[in-house]
This record gives structure tokens, sequence and C-alpha cells, in this order.
């Protein structure tokens, strides 16, 4: 799309989003914000906050960066979770990630051992990054850590879209590896619960395209104590009871959506 395009969508866009919101809306949180989820996810377009509900105004404090990493923004991170104190902080990788390929391409490059173990990464192999300038590299090349640790467990995969979801789902895990030396005390309080997560678009998880999986809770990632904590989670819902119908619901979206790609 050309710039005279671009400029006109954008006045009009929100044009048509001043005439739909509503007033009330702005009065209510013109001077504070009491949002409850700490979003950390990728700056990929095809990531949007909407993928958690349509409404995210003062619902989701979002935080956007190339591979949803913890340190690129760590001082606006701790804004949201030490003074804003949202109860859960989620980060959020996806499926196809660009900066994932990256890190895997950088791995690959610089191992002869690690490409022995990877097989599948032809697609990604292929794209030149000679020309990806000094500043973007520095960003991105510490998801070679993560990478690292996931790529010898790739044999078993077979699958370059599932396996490069999984060395997304690796990352999400590193990351909240991370966030729990910066906020263990809160999580072991009560105070805040880290959920990871990985955004399917291409049908990694299954063939729901649009899915958000969980895959990670404070850190916990063996698939059944996942679940089970999943499960505690939902029945802090105040008068939870598991004749209910909508807790039935949510209960099977949990069997469905609180998985990972297990190696
Ligand atoms: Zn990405």
């Amino acid at each position: 799309m050309e710039i005279g395009n671009i400029f006109r969508h954008l006045l009009l866009h929100n044009e048509a989003f001043v005439k739909s919101a509503d007033a009330t809306n702005f009065f209510a949180y013109a001077t504070q914000q009491t949002p409850y989820i700490t979003l950390l996810t990728c700056a990929d377009s095809c990531v949007q906050g909407d993928i958690l509900g349509k409404d995210i105004f003062n619902k989701t404090f979002i935080i956007r960066n190339a591979g949803n990493q913890v340190a690129v923004n760590k001082g606006t991170i701790e804004y949201s979770i030490s003074v804003l104190n949202t109860p859960v902080m989620m980060v959020l990788g996806h499926t196809d990630c660009g900066a994932v390929k990256f890190a895997t391409h950088a791995c690959l490059t610089q191992s002869k051992e690690i490409v022995s173990l990877a097989k599948s990464f032809d697609n990604v192999m292929k794209t030149d990054y000679s020309t990806v300038s000094r500043d973007v590299k520095t960003e991105m090349l510490p998801l070679t850590i993560p990478i690292e640790r996931g790529i010898p467990h790739l044999r078993k995969i077979q699958n370059e879209m599932k396996e490069l979801a999984y060395l997304s789902q690796i990352n999400v895990d590193y990351q909240i590896e991370k966030a729990l030396k910066f906020y263990g005390d809160r999580v072991n309080n009560g105070k805040l619960t880290i959920i990871g997560g990985v955004y399917d678009f291409v049908g990694a998880y299954s063939e729901q395209l649009g899915r958000v999986l969980v895959t990670n809770i404070n850190g916990v990632i063996n698939p059944i104590d996942l679940q089970d904590k999943a499960k505690a989670i939902v029945k802090r819902i105040p008068n939870y009871d598991e004749a209910n119908e909508g807790y039935k619901v949510v209960c099977h979206l949990i069997e469905e959506k609180v998985t990972r790609i297990t190696v």
C-alpha cells in the first residue's frame, strides 16, 4: 500500500473509532488506569491484543518487542507489575516468529554440532540475514540462548512448522524464568500469576487457527501439572461450582488449550 492510502486509512480508521467509542470509557480512566494483565508479546503484526477479547480498554497493559523478551523492556514491565500491580503477567509468543527464526538461523550457522541435531530447517536456512543491521542483531541475538536449549530436542518432531512453534514455546519458558527472578516473591505470595502462551496462527498445535495455547504457568511446564495448575486457578473463581455448565465449558477449554508440544 502506498503512503497516500496508508495516511487516508489512518485518518478514517481513527474517526470511525471516535464515532463508535463509548465516551464514558474515557471519562472513567482519564487520569488513571487499572489494567489486570501485563501482556508481553512479540511486535509481529499478526499478534494483536484483541486475540484476548475485543474490549481491551483498561484491561491489558501491552509491551511489545521482537521475540517477547523481558530484558528489552525491563522498566516498562516493572512499572506495570510493581506500580499498576497487575495480578497477571502474560508472556505470549507466537508461531512462525521472525525473531525465533533469526535466532535459529544464527545458532545453526554458528555450530556444526547443532546443525547435525536440527534437520528440518530448510526454509529458515534459505533466508539471507547478511544485511541485518547491528541494532537488529543486538536486540535479537539474546534469543539464541533459549533456542540453543531447544534445538537438541527437535529431532523427535521432524516438521519445520511445529519445530518453530516448539522453539517459540521454549523461548516463552526462558522469558518466564527471567521474570520469576525479578517477580518470584510476588508469585510466591499470591500477588502475581505469570502465564506463558503461544498464539497459533499456522495450526502447529491444533486445527483451530487463532488459538492462544497456555504452555506455562508460574514456571510449571509438565503437561499434567500444568493442567492441574490451570484447574486450581479456575477453582478460585468466587462461588465455584463444578456442576455449573459454565465451569464445565471452562474445564473443557483447559483440556484443549492448556497444552504443550512435548518431545
Ligand atoms: Zn515474533
